[in-house]
């Protein structure tokens, strides 16, 4: 059976703004999750296990993985990241859209195994801006802040694999344009039925 709600699949490189715009999105449309991913690398400043990330060691991701509990996964700047099959299976089949906030790697095995999800990139303005969002988060030191600049401009190669391209430039637009590409979908036949079903059947009958 069809899922009744959308998969949706949001990559972008690190100091795009990404996690900023789909919290904004979940907070100002209905019927929309965000899928909390387990992983391996330490938590940040300002950050919540269990709502961020599941903060998980090494040897518990890897029998997660072993188990098949992962609806992808990959490794990123050394540290191992997932979503959990059996949460986004669930939501979509009680109707809920979900989104995914993984990386190109991530990204292609959605891809294979949902060919229905939609998969939308996230790019920054330029380079300086990356440059500066990642210094002003201040979080990271000057190493591995260029260590991620050269990281951005790899995965940012990957853009082309995606369906749906939007530019971070003004918060407000980019927010826009990403709540635009859910409403689209929001409109067609198989999600009306689902929720538009008593006006639909009112109107037959
Ligand atoms: P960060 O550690 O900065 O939060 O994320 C680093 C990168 O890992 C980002 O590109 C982010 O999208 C990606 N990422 C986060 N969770 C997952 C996941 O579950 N799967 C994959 N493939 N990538 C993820």
């Amino acid at each position: 059976m069809a899922n009744k709600g959308k998969l949706y699949v949001i990559a972008a490189p690190s100091g795009a703004g990404k996690t900023s715009l789909v919290k904004a999105m979940v907070q100002s449309t209905p019927h929309v999750k965000v899928s909390v991913s387990h992983t391996t690398r330490p938590i940040r400043p300002g950050e919540t296990d269990g709502m961020n990330y599941h903060f998980t060691s090494q040897e518990i991701f890897l029998e997660l993985m072993n188990r098949g509990q992962f609806l992808e996964h990959a490794e990123v700047f050394g540290n191992y990241y997932g979503t959990s099959e059996a949460w986004v299976r669930a939501q979509l089949d009680s109707g809920e859209d979900v989104i995914l906030e993984i990386d190109w790697q991530g990204a292609q095995q959605v891809r294979k195994l949902m060919p229905e999800a939609v998969s939308i990139f996230i790019l920054p303005p330029s380079k300086e801006a990356l440059r500066e969002r990642l210094i002003g988060r201040g979080t990271d030191d000057m190493e591995v802040i260029e260590r991620r600049l050269n990281q951005a401009v790899n995965e940012m190669s990957h853009y082309g694999e995606f369906d749906y391209l939007v530019i971070n430039d003004e918060f407000d637009l980019a927010l826009r344009d990403l709540q635009t590409i859910i409403r689209s979908r929001r409109l067609s036949i198989s999600w009306m039925q689902h929720y538009k079903s008593d006006l639909i059947e009112g109107l037959l009958n």
